[in-house]
């Protein structure tokens, strides 16, 4: 049965909406799950009275791109007075958003669940919603640093979620204790740029003092984080990736763009070739790393042979994923200001598509060498009657048994492979 998760924050009439909302969707056969990780369909439904109300609505939003990246079947719909006031700016910035309505406008999310194939039925308001416990995902994921200081050109977090902000490593410590305590096994640590924590600090902690502290918890048994930033990913890092077991073998690295100008009107900080070392000396130190990117194609000015560099780059690093955005101005930013949106849609689209295209033959190939070989898979949850789970190097992979996985490290012998997920036999 398929799982929601409502999100609300503000005035007493956006929780009654909630509860409407969660109406709706008992209706059409979901269930409620006890947390973002564990939702097929996620609801937002905020408030923008306060600055901090809607700095939560962000920061949220960033959270929820990097659940759907690792799970791109889930359904992220926004509703609350952020829509009213933001719609436009939120359907740019946030294409992982599948619907916004305005607030109360079920009309329009009975609509769009005919479109997806979910049967929406028309509620009496203040239906008793069915919020039932469901067995909870055995990952986390807990932000460490909160703003970015870098001002890329084209990005308006900086100026949304202000200056960079680490969380203490004894909080993050504490407070991972209690999760590992209710039965959390994988911690995933998120900021818009990891790299740059703790140096808001007293005594300027660093991620890698953090992945050390964090290494130490008994019942822990992996630990993610993303963001990084080529510019700003220290040595220190990777050699802690190395040689803590707990810490998984797996980098968000954007390169944003294979072509030195573009890099350089989108201040990035880094050449191409910076990069081609960052990742030769990451591959030198952690030969299992798998790594992911992001790219922005039609960046203003970007011509056909700048776009082919970034093709190059793909060709080259051989990636195990790639997020590709085409560019779309944000108003506030260096960018939008300084340089005029020029490449036409459709270019973008087409470049757009010919990354994914490449990016599906390489995965395909990567993916393909996993046949036969035994991983270990760390179980969160079952969908479609499979068990499912990630490997250390954040392969999603399906498994079938009777026997009750969740939370559990499973062995399993890979016998499918896609560009997308590996599918396999475990092994008792
Ligand atoms: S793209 Fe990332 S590093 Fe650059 S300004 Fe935005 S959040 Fe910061």
């Amino acid at each position: 049965m398929p799982r929601y998760f409502i999100w609300t924050i503000g005035c007493q009439m956006n929780k009654a909406e909630s509860q409407q909302i969660a109406g709706y969707l008992d209706s059409a056969g979901y269930q409620a799950a006890g947390s973002f990780s564990n939702a097929d369909l996620v609801v937002l439904n905020t408030c923008v009275v306060r600055q901090n109300a809607e700095n939560k609505v962000l920061g949220t939003l960033g959270l929820l791109k990097g659940l759907k990246s690792k799970r791109p079947g889930l359904q992220i719909l926004i509703t609350g007075c952020f829509v009213n006031s933001h719609t436009q700016e939120l359907q740019r910035r946030f294409p992982h958003i599948d619907l916004l309505f305005k607030p109360g406008d079920y009309l329009e999310l009975i609509a769009w669940g005919k479109n997806q194939g979910i049967p929406i039925e028309q509620r009496p308001l203040c239906y008793p919603s069915n919020n039932g416990w469901t067995a909870p995902s055995p990952c986390t994921f807990t932000p460490i640093i909160q703003g970015c200081d870098n001002f890329c050109s084209y990005c308006i977090v900086p100026y949304r979620r202000g200056r960079e902000m680490s969380r203490p490593v004894k909080e993050i410590v504490c407070e991972t204790e209690e999760l590992v305590g209710q039965g959390i096994k994988e911690i995933t640590l998120l900021g818009q740029n990891v790299d740059s924590y703790g140096h808001d600090l007293p005594g300027h902690p660093d991620l890698a003092d953090l992945l050390s502290e964090l290494s130490s918890i008994g019942d822990l048994i992996r630990i993610r984080f993303l963001t990084n930033h080529p510019k700003d990913i220290s040595l220190k890092l990777i050699e802690a990736m190395a040689s803590l077991n707990k810490v998984c073998e797996y980098l968000e690295l954007p390169v944003q763009a294979g072509d030195d100008d573009i890099l350089k009107v989108m201040r990035r900080g880094y050449t191409v070739e910076q990069y081609r070392e960052l990742v030769h000396t990451i591959r030198s130190k952690v030969p299992q790393i798998s790594l992911s990117t992001d790219i922005i194609v039609g960046f203003p000015g970007e011509t056909e042979e700048q776009f082919e560099h970034s093709l190059s780059i793909i060709k080259e690093m051989r990636f195990d994923v790639v997020h590709v955005a085409a560019y779309s101005p944000r108003p506030g930013t260096i960018a939008q200001r300084e340089y005029q949106d020029s490449i036409p849609a459709e270019v973008k689209k087409e470049r757009l598509n010919k990354i994914e295209e490449l990016q599906v033959s390489i995965a395909s190939e990567i993916n393909s060498q996993l046949w036969g070989k035994e991983m270990e898979v760390l179980v969160e949850g079952r969908k479609g009657g499979k068990w499912f789970g990630r490997t250390q190097s954040n392969k999603l992979v399906f498994f079938e048994d009777t026997g009750d996985w969740l939370g559990h490290l499973a062995k399993v012998q890979i016998n499918k492979t896609s560009p997308w997920s590996l599918k396999g036999q475990v092994k008792k």
